[in-house]
């Protein structure tokens, strides 16, 4: 047993939401320590956002050189895809980004401890170390922010090799010849995506009526037909009822209400149907009922002291938002006067091609909520940077409000949606309206010209169309 060691804040889990909150804290002053069990970064750095970026971008070089090069007068002589060093480039940029965070832990005196925390008690922490060694620790305030993991079929497990989840999927062997997905969120678009640009027969299954079935309707079709033309085979509609394995892969049956069923062969089937919550071993905690960690307005948990923030506690579980809660909560704790917000104007982007982004409100949301709006849509094949870039497939979308003219929704598919939704998102915080919009001069030729056009198009003046 190690000797007691006392500080302000112990934040559990290293990840988006613990890393940020443990800077965040140290800016503030406060004498923080950071218990993880693997590497900081969390699945986002190390098994999520950054190394699935890395290979996409490889995937997305490859088909352009491979498929287009010709179309911009470059001639190539022979393309293949080397995945042995995708996957290797991937890892080493996973790899930069956690030695940068392990770099601002120093800078900022955080102490980074390796191990499998627990809370016995509010204000007490036991942690084993990686040799099983067991030290006590305790804290004015603990933040819990252990994210959440692959959901699995309980009817067919996942086994890591012939079964996985997105983990195995960024380290596979080798480029499989069929690969089935199941699940079209933007783990399963983002890796039925880069695994078909490479050369992989994809079958994609979706439970619900529409491939990213979160996005607007129309954006969904867009990326059907896109998927589609790409030789992904898309079953909407959908469900697996079964996953056999064998020596040489997977068979699947699928069940169509109103469609014949299906029969589909494959070397390997990737589980893309979201994620659980992890939640470690806190005495007393009181969960929801899905299993999330159930916080209050300021974060805090059942027992005093005892905060989460992340993943973890439901709610919108993206890198993004966890950070944005991890902030909210530590300036809840240390910052006199401070009034902890939640994430409410969240970006969603995937990063397929085409990219899809979104932030506010959908057509069905306000539909429901009986909120008259207009829709001003424009496509980029109308955009003269588009075209330079022989990217012109897709629209923004943007939803006003009938009456007041602001800006409640934004919804693109195509070349840099993940870069341009910024643009939007600003216009909705700053609740800017469509005269407002009218009225900004957006740079020749940019793409972000669709988003002006789709401001124009609302009111029937778009320049362009
Ligand atoms: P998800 O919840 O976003 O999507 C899962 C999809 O699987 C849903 O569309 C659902 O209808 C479908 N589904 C569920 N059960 C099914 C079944 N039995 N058969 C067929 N379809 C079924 O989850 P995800 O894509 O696994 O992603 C997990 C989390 O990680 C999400 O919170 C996601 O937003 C996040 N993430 C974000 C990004 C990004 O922002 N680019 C990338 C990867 C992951």
């Amino acid at each position: 047993m190690l000797a007691r060691m006392t500080t302000d804040l112990i934040i559990i889990g290293g990840g988006p939401a613990g890393y940020v909150a443990a800077i965040r804290a140290a800016q503030l002053g406060k004498k923080v320590i950071c218990i993880e069990k693997e590497r900081v970064g969390g699945t986002c750095l190390n098994w999520g956002c950054i190394p699935t970026k890395a290979l996409l971008e490889s995937a997305e070089m490859f088909r352009k050189m491979a498929q287009g090069a010709k179309a911009y007068g470059v001639n190539v002589q022979e393309v293949t895809a080397d995945w042995e060093a995708m996957v290797a480039r991937s890892r080493a940029v996973s790899d930069r980004l956690c030695s940068g965070i392990e770099f601002l832990f120093k800078k900022h005196g955080i102490e980074r401890l390796q191990g499998t925390a627990s809370v016995p008690a509010p204000g007490e922490v036991t942690l084993t170390a990686p040799d099983g060694t067991i030290s006590n620790l305790q804290a004015s305030k603990i933040l819990i922010a252990t994210g959440a993991r692959t959901r699995e079929i309980p009817a067919f497990p996942m086994d890591g090799t012939r079964i996985i989840g997105s983990k195995q999927a960024l380290t596979l062997p080798k480029v499989p010849a069929s690969m089935l997905v199941i699940g079209s969120g933007a783990i399963g678009s983002e890796f039925s995506y880069l695994y078909s640009s490479l050369g992989c027969k994809v079958t994609l299954v979706e439970a619900l009526p529409n491939l990213l079935p979160n996005e607007d309707d129309e954006v969904s079709k867009t990326m059907e037909r896109a998927f589609k033309k790409r030789g992904i085979t898309c079953l909407v509609g959908a469900k697996v009822e079964s996953v056999s394995t064998s020596e040489s892969g997977v068979k699947a049956h699928i069940t169509r209400p109103g469609k014949p069923d299906a029969d589909v062969e494959a070397e390997i089937c990737l589980v893309a149907v979201g994620v659980v919550p992890v939640v470690p071993d806190v005495q007393g905690l009181q969960l929801t009922e899905r299993g999330f960690v159930q916080v209050n307005e300021r974060y805090e948990t059942n027992l005093p002291g005892v905060f989460a923030a992340g993943d973890c506690i439901g709610g919108i579980m993206l890198a993004h938002a966890a950070s944005f809660e991890a902030v909210q909560a530590v300036e809840g704790m240390f910052l006199p006067g401070s009034t902890p917000k939640k994430p409410t104007l969240v970006p969603g982007c995937t990063y397929c091609h085409p990219q899809v982004a979104s932030v506010g409100k959908r057509e069905r949301e306000l539909k429901q909520a009986g909120i008259s709006y207009k829709v001003g849509k424009f496509p980029f094949q109308a955009i003269g940077r588009a075209v330079a870039a022989g990217e012109t497939e897709g629209f923004v979308k943007l939803l006003f409000g009938t009456e007041h003219g602001e800006l409640l929704g934004a919804h693109i598919v195509g070349e840099g949606a993940t870069e341009l939704i910024a643009t939007p998102q600003l216009g909705i915080s700053a609740e800017l309206t469509d005269e407002d919009l009218h009225a900004v001069i957006f740079a020749h030729p940019t793409l972000s010209e669709a988003i002006h056009e789709a401001t124009l198009a609302a009111d029937g003046i778009p320049v362009h169309a």
